[in-house]
């Protein structure tokens, strides 16, 4: 019949309208700030279109998201090190990053001038990185991981991109909280490499 594909266009617009506020109000208050409600309307199964009144509304972002990296340190209430560095600066994610954005500034023992495996200072070109993530993959002691923060606009890009280790440096107990599933996994694998490493040296004895 003709005319008949523009009808059926209208109905797909006509669909994507009413399934737009159906889907709001199944999510209710949470339809932007869940993960469960970002994977579904961000999903192949989507219903509606989704608009954001951003910045006063924000989509949560999946757990596998990656912006700028951060350093993880103890929490404040460590028993033994509270806040204390992961990262030995051994360098492997300043070699690694693609558009070398990472510059590491190692301690030295003030008698003896030797490297300490602790950064005195970090550096990342926050204008450089790429999120390409290398460097978190990379690390082989877990510390140094990509951020979920993406609102880094400001008004000097002079001075305020390039991160040192005081704003890169984040708790663990937020890197738990931005990927519970990947944290858990880490500090699985952590243990079962001190746990086989026990056996090494028991062998040995
Ligand atoms: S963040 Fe990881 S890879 Fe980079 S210097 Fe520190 S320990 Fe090494
Ligand atoms: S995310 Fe990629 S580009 Fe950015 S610092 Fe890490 S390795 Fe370099």
């Amino acid at each position: 019949m003709y005319g008949f594909g523009i009808l059926k266009g209208l109905g797909v617009t006509l669909r994507h309208l009413v399934n737009s506020y159906v889907d709001d109000i199944k999510w209710g208050v949470s339809r932007y700030e869940t993960t469960e409600a970002f994977e579904a309307r961000q999903g192949p199964n989507a219903r509606g279109v989704v608009t954001i009144q951003y910045p006063e509304e924000k989509m949560a972002v999946p757990e596998r998201f990656r912006f700028i990296p951060f350093l993880v340190i103890n929490d404040a209430d460590h028993p033994e090190a509270p806040g204390d560095d992961w990262c030995t600066s051994c360098g492997i994610c300043a070699k690694v990053c693609p558009p070398q954005c990472i510059w590491i500034e190692r301690t030295n023992d003030p008698e003896t001038g030797r490297p300490v495996p602790q950064p005195k200072n970090f550096y990342i070109d926050i204008d450089i990185c790429m999120n390409c993530g290398y460097c978190a993959e990379f690390c082989p002691f877990d510390a140094i991981k990509m951020d979920h923060d993406y609102e880094l606009a400001s008004y000097d890009r002079t001075t305020r991109h390039v991160f040192d280790k005081d704003v890169l440096s984040k708790p663990v107990s937020y890197w738990q909280e931005i990927a519970p599933t990947r944290a858990e996994e880490e500090r699985l694998g952590r243990e079962a490499k001190e746990a086989a490493k026990g056996k090494k040296k028991k062998r040995k004895k």
